[in-house]
C-alpha cells in the first residue's frame, strides 16, 4: 500500500504529452493550448471612448460647447476637436484628434441648437487608451492553459483562430462483473445496474477528451484478457472498474500483466479506493479502478484526471479550499486518507454527506466537495479546518 502522493507522482512521473494539432475557434473548448499566443495588435487599438456623450478638451468642461460632428463606433473621426467645441461620441468609437476627455450624455443637457452645456464640475476622462489592455506583441496566453470560453475571447481577440493545441488522450471504459446488467435491463435476484461505466464516461466527457464505452468484461480470464487486449488497440488510456480486490473472480491485475503492462502499483493508502492498480506500457496506460462506484468516482478525479490532462500537456492543479466542518466528524481508522464527499453550505461551512459507504452513489450526487482527511487523523473537530476540493 503506497501514500497517494506517491501514487500520484508515480502516474505523472510516466506521462508525456504527445503530439500538436491546429484546430478552428468553434473546437477548442476544453483543449489545451500546445504553444504560447501572442497579441497580433495593440488593445484597445485606438483610443476610445467608454461612454456615450461628448469628447472635448478638459480645459472647456465649465464652457458652452458646440457640436462639430458625430462618430459612431467604426467611424473615423473627420475634424479635431478645438476651443469650446465637441464632437458627439458613442461607446466604442474613436477619440477625435484634440479631445482629452468625454463627457457622459447623462450629464449634460442641450443648450441650444447644437449646443451643449456640461452640468457637473468635473469628468473622468472616460477614454479607454491605446494598448491600455495590451501591447502588440506581448504574451496573452500561454502553452499549457486548459482553454475556457473567456480564453476563447482572447483568441479570437488577437486574431488566433486556429491555435496549436495538445492532441487528445483516447480513452476506453469497461466494467467488469457478472452480477453487472445495463441501465436498459430490470436487474434479476442476484444483479445491479452498471452504473460506473456511465459515471466514468461522463466524467471523461467533462474534460472534453474522447471516451468510449466498450462493455462489461465477464468474471472470467479470457473475456478480461480479450477486452484489454481490444482497448488497447484503439485507446491510449483504458479504464477498467471492479475485479481489482482480493476475491476470487478478481482477474484485473493478472489479465493486465498478461497484455503486457508493467505493473506501477497495486493498492493506495486511500479511502475509498484502496484497490487501485495502474499500470504502463509503452505510452499506453490502464488503471484498475475499484468496483464500488464512489470509489471510482473518486480515483478518476484525483488520479485519472492529472493524467488525462498531463498527457495534453496541462498540469492540472485544482483550488483546494481550507474550510470549516459544520459537525464533528469522526472515523473508526486512520491508516489512510479519506476522500469524502461533503456539501458546502452557505455560511462557508462543510458538511459530510449521509454516506454509508463507497457503494452510496446518492450521497455522492447531493456533495459539492470532497473533504480530505489526512493519514494520523480520526476526527475533525466542530469548526476545524480542512482541506476542501469542489467537484
Ligand atoms: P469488485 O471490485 O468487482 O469486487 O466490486 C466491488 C463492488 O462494486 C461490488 O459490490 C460490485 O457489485 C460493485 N460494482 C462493480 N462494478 C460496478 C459497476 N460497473 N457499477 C456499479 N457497481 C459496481
Ligand atoms: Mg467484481
Amino acid at each position: 500500500m503506497i501514500p497517494f502522493d506517491i501514487a500520484l507522482q508515480t502516474v505523472l512521473n510516466n506521462v508525456q504529452p504527445s503530439g500538436t494539432e491546429k484546430v478552428p475557434l468553434n473546437a477548442v473548448l476544453g483543449r489545451v493550448l500546445a504553444s504560447d499566443v501572442h497579441s497580433d495588435i495593440d488593445m484597445p487599438p485606438f483610443n476610445k471612448s467608454a461612454v456615450d456623450g461628448y469628447a472635448c478638451r478638459r480645459q472647456d468642461i465649465a464652457n458652452e460647447l458646440d457640436i462639430i460632428e458625430i462618430v459612431a463606433a467604426g467611424m473615423v473621426p473627420q475634424k479635431a476637436v478645438t476651443e469650446n467645441t465637441c464632437t458627439k461620441i458613442m461607446t466604442g468609437a474613436m477619440i477625435p484628434e484634440g479631445a482629452d476627455c468625454v463627457l457622459m450624455v447623462e450629464h449634460t443637457e442641450r443648450s441650444g441648437e447644437n449646443k451643449i452645456k456640461f452640468l457637473k464640475s468635473d469628468t473622468s476622462p472616460n477614454i479607454a487608451y491605446v494598448a491600455e489592455d495590451v501591447k502588440m506583441g506581448s504574451l496573452v496566453l500561454e502553452k499549457g492553459v486548459l482553454i475556457k470560453p473567456e480564453h476563447v475571447a482572447v483568441l479570437a481577440a488577437v486574431g488566433c483562430f486556429e491555435p496549436e493545441v495538445s492532441l487528445q488522450p483516447k480513452v476506453c471504459i469497461i466494467s467488469t462483473g457478472d452480477e453487472l446488467v445495463e441501465p436498459y435491463e430490470v436487474p434479476g435476484p442476484s444483479q445491479i445496474r452498471n452504473s460506473n461505466s456511465w459515471q466514468l464516461l461522463a466524467q471523461a466527457q467533462k474534460m472534453f477528451v474522447k471516451a468510449e464505452y466498450a462493455g462489461i468484461a465477464k468474471d472470467d480470464e479470457q473475456s478480461t484478457f480479450r477486452m484489454i487486449n481490444n482497448a488497447i488497440e484503439t485507446s491510449d488510456v483504458v479504464l477498467l472498474t471492479g475485479g481489482v480486490s482480493m476475491g476470487d473472480y478478481d482477474f484485473v491485475p493478472d489479465m493486465m500483466v498478461k497484455s503486457g503492462f508493467e505493473i506501477l502499483f497495486r493498492t493506495i493508502a486511500i479511502q475509498p479506493g484502496k484497490p487501485t492498480v495502474f499500470g504502463k506500457k509503452e505510452n499506453k496506460f490502464c488503471f484498475g479502478l475499484p468496483g464500488n462506484p464512489v470509489a471510482s468516482y473518486v480515483i478518476f478525479e484525483i488520479l485519472v484526471k492529472p493524467l488525462l490532462y498531463k498527457m495534453m500537456g496541462h498540469t492540472f492543479s485544482p483550488l483546494v479550499f481550507s474550510l470549516p466542518f459544520a459537525q464533528e466528524y469522526k472515523r473508526r481508522s486512520s491508516e489512510r486518507l479519506s476522500v469524502i464527499p461533503v456539501s458546502v453550505n452557505s455560511d462557508g461551512t462543510v458538511s459530510p454527506v449521509g454516506y454509508h459507504g463507497s457503494a452510496h452513489i446518492h450521497a455522492l450526487a447531493n456533495a459539492q466537495g470532497l473533504a480530505f482527511i489526512p493519514i494520523g487523523k480520526t476526527m475533525i473537530a466542530k469548526g476545524e479546518l480542512a482541506d476542501v476540493r469542489l467537484i
